[in-house]
């Protein structure tokens, strides 16, 4: 039977326009480096008026691919069920935060042809969704996942290894080293069922 991944977007499969909308409405120059929390807004002091202006944009046209995501997913869509899992909530604009919603949806559609719209969900408690495999750069996110793939991001580059296997997660830190354990359990399911 063919195994099901989930795979979050913000800054798994894309990254950057977040940070540039806070730099934008801030006229700063932050960059991943300056932040330590998984929430960029707590850089900044007026979180209704950058909401304001937020909501006025669209942050995925300032973001960029991963480097080999596209050619890593479509490599691997031939051996697993691929699912976008996506929280499209932002704590505090939840009334306006559904415009998030389709621009996740059109970036997505645009920039993955190939993973069908049905295969997107969009969900905020990913502890929910039963997959054989998670990747995620948020630790919580990976709950109920068989193997726990932990993007490396900003906010999380200070967990260290021994508490991760303590957990069950694996650190990944760009897609070729995915494509390289998603590829080995391939053979290892493959060997395990003609023995
Ligand atoms: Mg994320």
């Amino acid at each position: 039977m063919r195994k099901s991944i989930m795979v979050d977007m913000d800054e798994v499969i894309t990254e950057g326009g977040f940070l540039y909308l806070i730099n934008d409405f801030l006229g700063a120059n932050y960059t991943k480096e300056d932040i330590k929390e998984y929430y960029m807004q707590d850089l900044v002091p007026d979180k209704r008026a950058f909401f304001d202006y937020f909501i006025k944009h669209n942050q995925y046209d300032y973001c960029k691919l991963l480097p080999d995501v596209r050619e890593v997913l479509k490599y691997l869509q031939d051996y697993y069920d691929i699912y976008i899992g996506t929280s499209y909530i932002i704590k505090e604009i939840l009334q306006e935060c559904g415009i998030n919603l389709v621009h996740k949806h059109n970036y997505l559609y645009e920039k993955l042809p190939f993973i069908s719209p049905e295969n997107y969900i969009f969900i905020s408690n990913k502890a929910l969704l039963n997959c054989d495999v998670k990747i995620d750069d948020k630790l919580s996110n990976l709950e109920n996942a068989k193997i726990k793939l932990l993007f490396t991001a900003y906010h999380n580059k200070d967990l260290d290894d021994a508490y991760l296997k303590s957990l069950g997660v694996i650190r990944v830190n760009n897609w070729l080293e995915i494509k390289d354990i998603l590829v080995k359990e391939l053979d290892n399911e493959s060997s395990s069922t003609t023995k």
